[in-house]
């Protein structure tokens, strides 16, 4: 059964089309649940009584649960408890421009990047809409705030749940819903192209981030097994279709691992690789995990790679390191509760 946030605006109108209702109901829906906070359809004054019924007896209304926080300064991450007892994590970053949100898209990941902590637990099973949303909804009523940007970069890979992560994008997006405007929502892929050139043909403002990783194929196969499927060529190629196609800038996530990925050589061949190309990379200090070998590249030699890039006429910033006290490395705070 369909969960009554599982549907988009859009979805409501084809519903209410389905059943002889008016168009314009799907707003009030919308209204209903985001704006009043009124989760029982049968207290919706405005609907026809047998339509009421209609929605209370086909949508589900349940709720996950905040079963774990850990805090510092900046930083929040949230453990939710889902119904099925799984567990996700997201995170709350406080920046200077306002609060952002960072959400896991599904239970565990199946794309086994080397580094990543999430990927060491299988995919057990997509996150629905609902379940999105609520992480954005619990956190706003935890902490009594608006929230101004999301980025889907928690655990999971969202281009592996398109269909649901849509939906969710549309709902946040919403400005009768939770109002946060698609260019303060990012979703952040490891490269899974076909997914990649339906997204573009979608006519939503969001920001696109591709984790890369690495500066060669060959680097990139050895850490991103999605490389083998989706070569690094064929992702460049993709890449320049994406930003032809919608004009917009993308971000190049770049996670630096100590020896592995971060020497001069792999500056130079970065370059190579996005010269003149409308990109700006991301060079992320690695969040060391104590399961997986990688060590975090020091921080002179991020400078260095840092300052080649730019030499080479590459926009480039280093992320802000955010909770490495709290175990804020996607999965992290999940493995310590299901050891
Ligand atoms: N599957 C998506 C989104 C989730 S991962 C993707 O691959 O983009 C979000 C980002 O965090 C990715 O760039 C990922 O490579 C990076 N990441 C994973 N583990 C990390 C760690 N321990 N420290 C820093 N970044 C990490």
């Amino acid at each position: 059964m369909k969960h009554l946030m599982d549907l988009s605006k859009d979805s409501w109108t084809s519903y209410f089309e389905s059943i002889g209702e008016k168009k314009f109901k799907a707003t009030q829906v919308i209204e209903w649940l985001y704006d009043k906070k009124e989760y029982n359809p049968l207290n919706w004054t405005n609907f026809k009584n047998e339509t009421r019924e209609l929605i209370n007896n086909n949508f589900s209304k349940s709720f996950i649960k905040i079963v774990r926080k850990e805090e510092d300064d900046l930083t929040k991450k949230y453990l939710f408890e889902l119904e099925d007892n799984n567990h996700v994590e997201a995170v709350l970053m406080e920046h200077d421009y306002g609060l952002s949100v960072c959400v896991s898209s599904q239970v565990g990941c199946n794309m086994s990047c080397s580094f990543c902590e999430s990927g060491r637990l299988k995919k057990v099973r997509n996150l629905s809409t609902f379940e999105m949303v609520e992480e954005i909804l619990l956190i706003e009523d935890d902490i009594k705030r608006r929230i101004s940007s999301v980025v889907i970069m928690g655990i999971g890979e969202p281009l592996d749940n398109y269909d649901n992560v849509i939906e969710f994008i549309k709902i946040i997006n919403d400005d009768k819903g939770i109002a946060i405007g698609a260019r303060h929502i990012t979703l952040s892929t490891c490269g899974i192209i076909p997914k990649i050139k339906e997204l573009m043909n979608l006519p939503l403002q969001i920001n696109l981030a591709i984790s890369l990783h690495a500066s060669n194929n060959e680097l990139r196969s050895k850490i991103m097994p999605i490389n083998k499927v989706y070569s690094l060529s064929q992702l460049m190629l993709t890449l320049d279709e994406y930003i032809e196609h919608t004009n917009r800038r993308v971000t190049i996530e770049y996670v630096m691992l100590n020896n592995v990925n971060d020497n001069e050589e792999n500056a130079k061949e970065l370059i190579k690789l996005l010269h003149g190309k409308n990109v700006y990379v991301n060079l992320i200090p690695y969040n060391e995990t104590s399961h997986i070998i990688y060590k975090k590249s020091p921080k002179d030699r991020i400078m260095k790679f840092y300052d080649t890039l730019k030499k080479g006429g590459i926009n480039v910033t280093i992320r802000k390191e955010f909770g490495s006290k709290i175990s804020a490395a996607c999965g992290q705070l999940r493995s310590k509760e299901v050891k």
